[in-house]
């Protein structure tokens, strides 16, 4: 209970928190690669978040942009802070089900910060 205050100190709602598959609170083990990106969905414990990347197209020696989707899971101490919008990082996890193998770790930004 305490590492969790220490952590986040401005969200008292996180102490609370019941959900097994929680990267802070539950037995969910974070490892493997990280990435951040903009909500674009939510759901009932699941959020989809987008970014850009870029490839290199040997045709035309230029570099195209892709879009890549990432189903992740959202714990329900975070269900509150993540809105359409935001800006948030997102790390991989085992698969939690055909779609999910990833955890949301922290919000970078909210959808009306700059
Ligand atoms: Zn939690």
């Amino acid at each position: 209970m305490k590492e969790t205050e220490k952590r986040k100190p401005e969200v008292p709602e996180r102490t609370n928190c019941n959900d097994i598959n929680c990267p802070i609170h539950g037995a969910l083990s974070l490892r493997g690669r990280t990435f951040s990106g903009k909500v674009i969905k939510k759901f009932h414990k699941r959020i989809v978040i987008e970014f850009e990347r870029t490839v290199y197209v040997r045709k035309y020696e230029r570099y195209a942009k892709m879009k890549t989707k990432i189903h992740a899971r959202l714990p329900d101490c975070m269900s509150n802070e993540v809105n359409l919008g935001d800006y948030i990082t997102v790390k991989e996890c085992r698969p939690l089900s055909k779609l999910i193998h990833f955890a949301v770790t922290e919000k970078i930004k909210g959808v009306n910060e700059k």
